[in-house]
C-alpha cells in the first residue's frame, strides 16, 4: 500500500466503534482501546487519501485568505437578520438564537428549535454567516444530511458545495489561530 507518507495520530478513547476525523486538516484515528489501526487505514484508504487531496487544495486555498473584523454587535445584527430572512424563505421558527464558543462545530440546533452560534463565526466573510444560518435552519425541516435536504438547500444556495469548502477552509484558518 502506497501508504508511506501518511501522516496521522492516533487517540485510544472509551469509544465502541472507531472513527476517522480531519477536523483539525490533519488525520487523527480515534480508537476503542486495544483497537489494532492498520486494518482501519486499509478499509478507508481510498477515502483518506481523497480528504487528503482534498484538505491539501483547502490549505493552499487558506493561505489566500484572510479573518474578517467586526464588533460584537455587527456581528450579531448580521446574525438576527439572516436568521429573519431564512425563518421567511423556508417558513420556519426557531425559538431562541445563542452564542457560545464551541469546538466541534460551526452552529447547533437543538430539539427544542434552539439554534446555537458558535462565536468564531464572527470572523467569517458574510455570504458564510448566511449561508451556516441557512443550512441550520434548514435542518428544521430536514434533520439529516440526505438528498431531500441537499435538495432543498440548492434551491436558495446554487453554490452550497463551494460554500461547504469555504467553511472547512475557514475551519482550518480559525483552529490554527485559536489553539
Ligand atoms: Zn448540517
Amino acid at each position: 500500500m502506497e501508504q508511506h507518507d501518511l501522516r496521522y495520530r492516533i487517540s485510544y478513547r472509551d469509544i465502541k466503534y472507531p472513527r476517522l476525523e480531519f477536523t483539525t486538516g490533519e488525520l487523527l484515528l480515534v480508537l476503542p482501546f486495544g483497537h489494532k489501526h492498520e486494518m482501519l487505514l486499509e478499509k478507508h484508504n481510498g477515502w483518506i487519501w481523497e480528504r487528503v487531496n482534498f484538505i491539501g487544495e483547502c490549505l493552499q486555498e487558506a493561505a489566500g485568505k484572510k479573518l474578517f473584523e467586526r464588533t460584537n454587535k455587527e456581528f450579531k445584527d448580521i446574525v438576527y437578520s439572516s436568521v429573519k430572512k431564512a425563518s421567511k424563505e423556508l417558513d420556519v421558527k426557531v425559538r431562541g438564537v445563542y452564542f457560545r464558543k464551541m469546538r466541534t462545530k460551526w452552529a447547533s440546533l437543538s430539539s427544542k428549535k434552539n439554534l446555537t452560534i458558535n462565536r468564531v463565526m464572527m470572523y467569517l466573510p458574510l455570504h458564510l454567516i448566511k449561508y451556516v444560518i441557512l443550512h441550520e435552519m434548514t435542518h428544521l425541516i430536514e434533520k439529516r444530511h440526505n438528498d431531500r435536504f441537499w435538495g432543498m438547500l440548492l434551491e436558495r444556495c446554487k453554490r452550497y458545495r463551494e460554500m461547504e469548502k469555504e467553511m472547512f477552509i475557514y475551519w482550518v484558518i480559525i483552529n490554527r489561530h485559536t489553539h
